[in-house]
């Protein structure tokens, strides 16, 4: 018997710790059918937020919905413990310089906090009630990652997809260290137009030239215009020289010159911007190195040396002016690309750095994403445009402490590159010597790279972390492609983008067939919950538990669309509190006449084929729903058909449960199908959203029928795939009838259960006939009159 009330806060915790014991979840693979999740590995970084919880809650039901779908679901753990966002958020909480610390104190440091970080993300991951293995989990920092990671990397640098080189690289002064395209954010910043003149060499002629980046003149090695810039024409082959410096350098015709833009004539330097570090190596210009990597002018700024960037070029502008150089100014609001984790403005140096060659394989990247099927559809756009617009390869070397090495030595004598055998990683350089002499002048002095790689150097490859949990085999193709990469819109251009890279790079196989992208959980006032804005702080999953409990914050999470934001409301929760209630309610008075009964296929009752009819055209949308990834959707028709059963059914097919020696057993019996099969069947769709409720339920009565553990490894139940349209109308029109009669006595002012003298109803076919039993009963009506005509129902 369930009890009178539903017990979230003891009962939760006793199921999540049932499903654990008898392994519940665990994954078969040998199972014929399989469903292979590549679950996104939460970052470790701060405090854990309801936003954070939000998409794995979605991907969760997707899980479930798989493995009641009759697969076996391959659903691993891991956390991604080893990039920036974790190595700031210890510097920052722990308030550590990293000049004042060694590298292995520090590193030291970031494993210890990671370490309990982790125990606290892996608390509140499980008791959201979680279907993923939670026994074993990975972490991006483990040895076995790093040598899946050094693996990955050896690999790629044997077949030349990885090269080292001195080129232009994005490079953060607040971080220190070099990043790739997909860190940079766009800002919009206000900053001034400056408009000055170069020298043209063997003549008085100036050049006008429009720059916001003056301090950056020690640095020019170029003067580009337009080739149909007729009125510079003239100029194209000679020699500018530049102001200040009075270096000369050439003036070249470039046809992306922009002609609308300042003056149409740019100095190129190197490097002041994207363009111009494009531009130094289509046209193989020297490179001058203007700025240090902390951000400050090198001794080629001459009187400037040793300045901040920004001050540097507050000096220079003066100078300028007062040299009569500058002769107009202009403020504009400019695009900015600044770093998305400290929000510095980005710089472009030129030092020695690991790239994954990707500018050349952009075509075949392009045709993954294509391939993979994205929902929903739009996202698939936004993958594309970030291919077309790829400015740069992946450069994946950080010049930070915490985070996998390269397994890489420099010969001190000829500066020649070892790569470690792949059978000796995961290694750290730093502490290991190589086994061997250098291959090209037998030196046996080696310096180790000292750089750590990129973070996604390893996120791209959880596919292949994830497998290698159950197969033990490091890098393999086994498995792959998985079904499912579920993850936020942020990481389509970023996760998304580098595990398609690497997949092509390793195998030319898609790493998976379908990518679910999910919105985000907004703050009531409508921000994004982020670890590091104070909104997210308050909002800990654990509050929302415990008030609500788990269940009903996946409802909150789950009642979404697919890619859509949802916000956080009190609202929300209240109704999820509300249907959790109610689904107790309903089952426990449901079960209530099934004692001693089991269920056995009867002639239905007109209004019992209804129901199930209503239940097998729900089912059939909650699947197309769900083999779509749209959850919300899923669960508001089984929220519809769970009101109709309540509201409708359980009303007119009550009388037949209480009172069988009124209308008889065969009556019952037909009720008791009915209502079973179809509580029975919705509890198992609620039980994707609401696992701990529906499992009570469950194991109260169905779990001896189904002879099934729990409810979370049954199967749906299936009542057919014929469909009968015309069943669901005429039924529905016995509950129309229903409503005006019940309608009529609150209008009275009559108590439900009054008797009525006589009620006539006209112009309603033979089925609304045919339940005339289950009318009479739920009116407690005396005489029911049928008759043909207008269509009516008179009550007297
Ligand atoms: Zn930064
Ligand atoms: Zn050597």
């Amino acid at each position: 018997m369930l009890d009178k009330k539903y017990d979230f806060k003891t009962k939760e915790e006793y199921w999540q710790n049932y499903w654990t014991e008898n392994k519940i979840y665990a994954f078969d693979e040998n199972a014929k059918e399989k469903y292979l999740i590549d679950t996104p590995p939460p970052t470790i970084s701060g405090n854990i937020h309801l936003g954070h919880v939000f998409s794995y809650i979605q991907t969760d039901t997707i899980a479930r919905y798989q493995r009641m779908s009759g697969k076996s679901v391959y659903y691993p753990w891991g956390f991604d413990d080893n990039g920036l966002p974790t190595d700031k958020y210890v510097q920052k909480t722990r308030k550590i310089r990293l000049d004042q610390i060694t590298r292995e104190e520090y590193i030291k440091i970031c494993d210890e906090t990671t370490a309990e970080l982790r125990k606290v993300y892996l608390n509140n991951f499980k008791t959201m009630g979680l279907s993923a293995d939670f026994s074993n989990p990975y972490s991006t920092n483990s040895q076995n990652t790093r040598k899946i990671t050094q693996q990955s990397f050896v690999e790629l640098f044997q077949k030349g997809d990885i090269v080292r080189r001195k080129s232009a690289t994005l490079w953060c002064p607040d971080c220190q260290t070099a990043i790739a395209q997909s860190e940079l954010e766009n800002k919009e910043l206000e900053s001034a137009m400056n408009y000055i003149t170069f020298g043209v060499k063997g003549s008085d002629e100036r050049i006008k030239i429009g720059t916001t980046r003056p301090e950056m003149l020690c640095a020019c090695v170029c003067v580009f215009v337009h080739p149909d810039d007729k009125a510079r024409a003239h100029l194209v082959g000679k020699t500018a020289i530049s102001p200040i410096y009075n270096v000369e350098v050439p003036i070249m015709a470039n046809p992306e010159c922009d002609m609308e833009k300042g003056t149409g004539a740019v100095m190129c330097c190197t490097f002041g911007d994207e363009a111009d570090a494009k531009w130094q190596k289509e046209y193989n210009l020297p490179i001058k190195e203007a700025i240090t990597p902390y951000g400050r002018m090198t001794d080629l700024a001459g009187e400037f040396a040793g300045l901040k960037i920004v001050e540097c070029r507050e000096k220079i502008i003066e100078k300028l002016r007062e040299l009569g150089i500058l002769y107009d100014q202009q403020i504009l609001s400019h695009n900015v690309a600044t770093h998305e984790r400290c929000g510095t403005t980005i710089e472009i140096l030129s030092k020695p750095q690991w790239f994954v060659r990707l500018l050349d394989r952009k075509a075949e990247i392009y045709k993954m994403g294509e391939q993979v099927k994205w929902y929903p559809e739009r996202f698939q756009k936004r993958f594309l445009n970030w291919v077309e617009n790829l400015k740069w390869d992946w450069c994946i070397s950080r010049q930070r402490y915490f985070g996998v090495p390269f397994p890489v030595w420099y010969c001190e004598d000829c500066g020649e590159t070892l790569v470690a055998d792949l059978k000796d990683l995961p290694i750290d350089p730093i502490s290991t010597a190589p086994k061997c002499a250098c291959p090209k002048c037998g030196g046996k002095k080696f310096k180790p790279d000292t750089d750590i790689m990129d973070t996604w150097a390893t996120s791209s490859l959880t596919p292949e972390i994830g497998i290698d949990l159950i197969t033990k085999k490091g890098l393999t193709d086994k498995f792959l492609p998985l079904d499912l990469r579920p993850t936020a819109q942020d990481n389509v251009s970023v996760w998304n983008f580098y595990t398609i890279a690497k997949s092509l790079l390793h195998y030319n196989k898609l790493p998976w067939k379908n990518s679910a992208i999910s919105g985000w959980g907004l703050s009531a006032t409508g921000q994004k919950l982020s670890k590091s804005k104070s909104n997210g702080g308050t909002l800990s999953p654990q509050e929302y538990r415990e008030k609500y409990s788990s269940d009903v914050t996946r409802y909150w999470a789950s009642n979404a669309s697919l890619g859509k934001d949802v916000y956080i409301t009190e609202e929300e929760f209240n109704n999820g509190f509300k249907l959790m209630q109610k689904i107790w309610n309903a089952s426990k008075f449901v079960l209530s006449f099934l004692d001693n009964y089991t269920p056995k296929k009867t002639d239905l009752l007109p209004m019992d084929a209804w129901i199930i009819e209503c239940y097998k055209q729900t089912f059939k949308s909650y699947c197309s729903y769900l083999n779509k990834y749209e959850m919300g959707l899923a669960l508001n028709s089984l929220e519809q058909l769970f009101w109709n059963f309540c509201d409708n059914y359980i009303e007119i097919a009550k009388n037949r449960l209480y009172k069988p020696e009124i209308y008889g057993k065969a009556a019952k019996e037909s009720a008791q199908y009915a209502s079973s099969q179809v509580l029975l069947g919705m509890l198992k769709m609620f039980s994707i959203y609401m696992p701990h409720v529906t499992e009570e339920i469950y194991q109260d009565y169905f779990a001896k029928i189904e002879k099934c553990k729990s409810i979370h490894i049954s199967n749906f139940i299936d009542l057919g795939k014929k469909f009968d349209d015309a069943l669901i109308s005429k039924g529905n029109e016995v509950c129309e009838i229903v409503s005006q009669i019940r309608g009529y006595k609150s209008q009275k002012g009559l108590s439900l259960k009054e008797e009525l003298e006589n009620v006539t109803i006209t112009g309603y076919g033979d089925f609304v006939a045919s339940c005339a039993d289950d009318i009479k009963a739920v009116g407690n009506i005396k005489n029911l009159i049928f008759k043909k005509g207008e269509k009516s129902v008179e009550i007297k």
